[in-house]
């Protein structure tokens, strides 16, 4: 079968493609690029990519070099030690505007020029050489490729790069820089100059949807991390037109002045647009259109809730008096799964009747699902109930609470409830 997931995509260039907007030319290198090249790549996060149009046209990565270099800063920092020196506010200004936070002189995001110059010299590492090539480094394990410098657009941005070197100096004299600032330009615009295709970009992506972890199954990026860089995505990443695409297309995003646009979705997919003719707002044109297609096509707006949710909970029906009461959950069991069980645990008489809570159909239990769901067992069992558990995978380890009464002379009590594979386990024991 061809995969209709390329054909999809292929069509959606038709609809998208019409040629409005300029390629950027402050960079003379990307004044010479072909306007008309197209291309799209979905990333699933088990590592499936789908393309259509020109998919193996390198391009320089610019400006999306920005939230990745911002999570290296963070996972060498500590967040507070990059808070402490970028702000996560949308600026509303052009992403090279010279400005900082006049109350906190510190630059107002990371995804303009100031926060992004700053987050690079955040990077551990010597000089701009070695801090370059972790960055890289970085950049390849997400795009589970290596990738490289485009030297000529980074020697031709170097060429023109006065408006980047007079924010760096400025970040020297408020103390946010101590290196000497054209060397951080320098570590900075090699950064905008690593070369990728749309799906290297659609992969990286996907990284960030995967909470961090690439398609491998390896842990690039912490969970604590990609949750800040896609926040500050959501709000910054679309340079002056933030609001308007979170509106529109509700999709953290982040674009790059040679026409590259990515949006992630978490826990679903990454997705890459290039195409150099950019609009007023210096976002890529055909970009901006494709990704408003896509999420209106495809339900991809974050803030559009889904109809069902994936996860069910079965409050179980009235049965003989003796017979044991079956709570069932499938899906996901976060906290408005665990709430709905906990309503349904909060139905059982007070007495020493036999409760099972089975989660033979559940693959993940949040962490504040646990805690809602130990609580659960801990009131039955104060009530006089036996409590079994149906937890073949062993997604609730170490199920024991205290079941003390409160009270400062009475020791500390555990009961551990029974664990079963199979409901017909539970129900015989
Ligand atoms: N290297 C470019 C600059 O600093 C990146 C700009 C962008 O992609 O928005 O001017």
């Amino acid at each position: 079968m061809k995969a209709p997931m390329n054909d999809y995509l292929a069509e959606l260039l038709e609809i998208c493609g019409e040629d409005d907007g300029a390629v950027a030319d402050y960079i003379p290198e990307l004044a010479g690029a072909d306007p008309d090249r197209f291309a799209v790549a979905i990333a699933t996060l088990d590592g499936q990519v789908y393309s259509a149009g020109d998919a193996d046209v390198e391009f320089t990565i610019q400006s999306i070099s920005k939230p990745f270099t911002y999570a290296m800063a963070i996972h060498d920092q500590g967040l507070a030690g990059v808070l402490e020196r970028i702000d996560v506010e949308p600026s509303g200004d052009a992403f090279n505007e010279i400005s900082l936070e006049p109350s906190t002189g510190r630059p107002r995001n990371p995804m303009i020029n100031a926060g992004a110059i700053a987050a690079h010299a955040l990077v551990a590492g010597d000089d701009a050489d070695k801090r370059s090539e972790r960055i890289v480094d970085l950049y390849s394990r997400l795009a589970g490729r290596d990738l490289s410098v485009d030297e000529q657009v980074f020697e031709s941005e170097l060429s023109t790069s006065d408006r980047n070197m007079a924010i760096a100096y400025m970040l020297k004299t408020v103390g946010t820089l101590t290196d000497d600032p054209a060397d951080v330009v320098r570590g900075y615009i090699r950064q905008c100059s690593v070369s990728v295709t749309v799906e290297d970009l659609a992969r990286m992506a996907s990284v960030l949807a995967a909470n961090g972890v690439a398609p491998d199954g390896t842990r690039v990026l912490e969970p604590g991390v990609t949750r800040q860089v896609l926040s500050v995505m959501a709000t910054c990443g679309m340079y002056d037109a933030a609001g308007d695409w979170l509106t529109t297309v509700g999709i953290p995003a982040k674009s790059g002045v040679a026409g590259g646009l990515i949006g992630v979705l978490p826990g679903q997919v990454g997705i890459a647009v290039f195409s150099p003719r950019l609009d007023e707002h210096g976002n890529s044109s055909r970009g901006v259109r494709t990704f408003e297609k896509l999420s209106a096509d495809m339900g991809l707006h974050l803030m559009e809730a889904p109809e069902s949710a994936r996860s069910v909970v079965r409050v179980p029906k009235a049965q003989a008096d003796d017979a044991p009461s079956v709570h069932e959950v499938a899906g996901d069991l976060r906290f408005i799964e665990a709430e709905r069980v906990l309503r349904g645990l909060e139905a059982e008489p007070e007495d020493d009747g036999v409760v099972v809570i089975d989660l033979h159909r559940v693959h993940r239990v949040h962490d504040v699902a646990r805690r809602m769901l130990l609580e659960g067992i801990r009131r039955l069992r104060i009530d006089g109930h036996e409590v079994r558990l149906v937890d073949p995978d062993g997604l609730l380890p170490d199920p024991d609470v205290d079941v003390s009464e409160p009270g400062d002379d009475t020791p500390s009590e555990d009961y551990t409830p029974q664990v079963f594979d199979t409901v017909d386990d539970a129900l015989d024991a």
